[in-house]
């Protein structure tokens, strides 16, 4: 990544130049180099906005800027266009090798996150040309790039081959690959260190904490069902049914609705089992920082005997909706 050449970009950029005021949101690894983009956008009147942030699906709401540059992640079509919002991606160039000897496949679905997405093609090619059959498909409309996972979508690793090579750093958008499709193997590529990994046993680790959170859920009496108020995280609906499922099975349950969710947030809540309804990634990658068991609405569902326990559903978001006024409007 040539921060500099992408600064100078944006520059460029009509938005930019019409904008008296700028606000920037960073991924948690680029707060430290804030020093180079306030170097170069002093022309402008910069805020830095603090909260953390994971996705595009967090969309800082009622600032009085003119303009948000959002780094490190595509925007998500579904939630429409965002007319005073630069999303810059950030994308990798290729300055890894990757090795189709090391890819046990015939054939495979070629998937990544935003970070190696147009790359994919690249590498479609030279796995093609040692021999397999590669596929690379664009996802639903949560997803703006072919072969592009998020961790709360993996619609672009659906599909008949047996197999999913994903290209990227870390084991969470794997991880939700193996879970959402157990029948698919997995192999992880990490272009910057350059190992293979195998997906499946991370995906039965992961397995046997769930089933002990859903064991839980079976036993409890008092659940706070959550719903997020990021604008592409809002998942109302399925807030309330998850509400009334647990209320027909005879126990009780509240909403909570909030930004940022933390333990800290929650912690005065007389709740034994929080239902996540916000970003998936909460419950996988923060599970253990929760003082009570977090889970899914499927996972929920399992726990309440609705759903089978032996095929897990992994929770991905397709569509969003509002916990606006207009919701409460409706129901007073
Ligand atoms: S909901 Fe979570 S996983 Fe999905 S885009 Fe937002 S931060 Fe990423």
């Amino acid at each position: 990544m040539n921060l500099a050449a992408i600064l100078r970009k944006i520059k460029e950029d009509k938005r930019y130049k019409d904008a008296r005021s700028v606000a920037i949101q960073l991924p948690e690894g680029m707060k430290r180099g804030i020093e180079e983009i306030t170097k170069e956008f002093r022309d402008k009147e910069v805020i830095f906005i603090g909260d953390p942030f994971w996705g595009a699906c967090d969309i800082p709401q009622g600032g009085k800027w003119d303009l948000l540059i959002q780094f490190g992640h595509s925007p998500i079509p579904h939630l429409g266009s965002f007319p005073n919002i630069i999303f810059e991606e950030i994308q990798e160039d290729m300055d890894f090798e990757i090795k189709p000897e090391n890819i046990p496949f015939e054939s495979l679905i070629l998937t990544s996150n935003v970070t190696y997405s147009a790359q994919l093609p690249k590498i479609k090619k030279t796995l093609e040309e040692s021999g397999i059959r590669v596929t690379l498909k664009r996802g639903d409309q949560r997803v703006l790039y072919p072969g592009q996972i998020l961790g709360c979508n993996i619609s672009a690793a659906r599909g008949l081959e047996g197999n999913v090579l994903f290209v990227g750093e870390g084991i969470f958008h794997p991880l939700g690959i193996a879970l959402a499709l157990p029948e698919k193997r997995v192999l992880a590529f990490n272009p910057r260190t350059g190992e293979y990994i195998d997906m499946e046993q991370e995906r039965r680790k992961f397995l046997s904490q769930r089933y002990s959170a859903i064991d839980r859920a079976a036993r409890a009496k008092t659940f706070g069902i959550i719903v997020s108020t990021k604008i592409g995280q809002t998942r109302y609906s399925l807030a309330k049914v998850a509400s009334n499922i647990v209320h027909e099975a005879g126990r009780s349950a509240f909403l909570i609705t909030l930004d940022l969710l933390r333990d800290e947030e929650l912690v005065n809540f007389p709740a034994e089992i929080y239902v996540n309804t916000a970003c998936p990634r909460v419950t996988i990658e923060d599970y253990g920082t929760f003082s009570r068991p977090v889970i899914s609405f499927y996972e929920l569902q399992m726990a309440l005997g609705l759903k089978d326990k032996s095929r897990y559903i992994f929770d991905e978001i397709v569509m969003t909706d509002e916990i606006g006024s207009s919701s409460f409007r409706k129901r007073n």
